[in-house]
């Protein structure tokens, strides 16, 4: 069975995470998404409700499993017997950065496939930063986000 990890801060999960899961899925027999938790990183939403919007946007769905870790993903990979790591690719910028990684990865971690999924065309310019934009400043962000992402602006 080919599983694939699909790690990120997913603050908040957005269309274009969305597109790379509904990819993942014609490759994959299961997707991992993985919400990276670190101490120092502060974030918009805590991880409980950007676990919910996630399980939202795939009810029922056996094949999708909503996790969390800290630490190297490689080493939760390894741990947890899966792989792939699933990475969404919108730019070069993302392609170089990705390529970075994926390259000490492979090093460390031989067993462990990286496989990049091209972002939709419309969800290029998707990325939750801009979102986070959009909410501090009373932008209309709804239509990058699924409809399980039911931002509270008067809590954010
Ligand atoms: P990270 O903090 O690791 O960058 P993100 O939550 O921003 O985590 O992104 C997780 C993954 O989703 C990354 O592989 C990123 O490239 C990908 N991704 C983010 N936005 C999009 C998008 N609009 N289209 C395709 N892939 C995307």
């Amino acid at each position: 069975m080919k599983r694939a990890l699909f790690p990120g801060t997913f603050d908040p999960f957005t269309n274009g995470h969305l597109d790379i899961v509904e990819k993942g899925l014609d490759i994959f027999d299961e997707i991992i998404i993985a919400i990276g938790t670190n101490a120092l990183k502060k974030t918009m939403f805590d991880l409980e409700t950007r676990k919910k919007w996630i399980r939202d946007c795939f009810p029922n769905n056996p094949r999708v499993t909503i996790v969390d870790y800290q630490g190297l993903t490689i080493n939760y990979c390894a741990d947890n017997n899966i792989g792939f790591i699933l990475r969404g690719l919108r730019t070069s910028n993302d392609f170089e950065y990705e390529k970075q990684i994926a390259f000490v990865n492979s090093d460390l971690a031989p067993t462990i496939q990286s496989v990049f999924v091209l972002s939709g065309q419309k969800y290029g310019a998707v990325s939750s930063t801009v979102i986070r934009d959009l909410i501090r400043h009373h932008g209309d962000f709804s239509k990058y986000v699924p409809k399980a992402v039911t931002i509270d602006l008067e809590r954010s």
